[in-house]
């Protein structure tokens, strides 16, 4: 229900911690995260049913230093609320988050074989697996194969285990916003995570495939052509 992602020069267990925290309104029954350290493609995943606080507990003896990573706050659509069930999921090389609903998923787990290497009840890691099958080096290629796969509602953010510090991100309904500074570049479900770094963001246009790096946000449509996003203001004087 909630999405927050981050990659930049900031201690990105905080910004996400903080994140998920400022996404709580949303309502939720569970939260994860997933860092990729960037050395030796290290890859920490933390998810737990219940609030954020919970999340935040077994958070607080890691000592990691990472700048990369995505965190979720899950309502469950899909299967029960427990750990597994919660966001972030793996497959192969693949860690993703998901906002809204795989309407397909039963005949995607036919269609590719999947009935047997399922960890969770989620749609959601049907779409992991999907993508982890088209996934050969080519983030771009992989997205978009899997999107014209599924149907439904979608905000997703991915990393891949062999390209540190970038996250990508695509939606098709579910909302999701971008913005980019000093400090790094961010991915929301809202605004309301990302105001307290900048009130200059974008709406990710839906089936554009969004790249976030540390020094810059890069936007494409799924012929790889690059797309200008419109940035737009908050201006919350209320
Ligand atoms: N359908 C997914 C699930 O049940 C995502 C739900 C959400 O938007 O939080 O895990």
């Amino acid at each position: 229900c909630g999405i927050i992602g981050y990659t930049g020069h900031l201690d990105a267990l905080k910004v996400l911690l903080d994140g998920l925290e400022q996404l709580e309104y949303r309502g939720y029954d569970s939260a994860g995260i997933a860092l990729l350290s960037g050395k030796n493609d290290d890859r920490l995943l933390i998810k737990k049913a219940g609030p954020v606080s919970t999340l935040k507990d077994a958070c607080s003896t890691l000592n990691v230093e990472a700048h990369c990573g995505i965190g979720h706050t899950r309502w469950a659509t899909h299967g029960g609320v427990n750990d597994t069930n919660a966001h972030p999921h793996i497959a192969g090389k693949v860690t993703l988050i998901h906002n809204g609903i795989i309407e397909n998923y039963h005949n995607l787990i036919e269609r590719f074989d999947f009935r047997g290497s399922l960890v969770s009840e989620t749609d959601t890691e049907v779409a992991a697996r999907v993508l982890d099958y088209y996934y050969e080096g080519d983030p771009y290629e992989a997205i978009e194969k899997t999107i014209r796969e599924i149907t439904g509602s979608y905000a997703f953010c991915i990393m891949f285990e062999d390209i540190p510090d970038q996250i990508f991100c695509v939606r098709n309904v579910s909302p999701m916003v971008a913005a980019h500074m000093e400090d790094g570049s961010f991915v929301a479900s809202d605004v309301t995570a990302i105001i307290p770094y900048t009130n200059r963001y974008f709406v990710i246009p839906e089936y554009q495939i969004v790249t976030l790096k540390r020094d810059g946000i890069f936007v494409q449509d799924l012929d790889g052509n690059q797309v200008e996003p419109e940035i737009l203001e908050v201006n919350w004087n209320v």
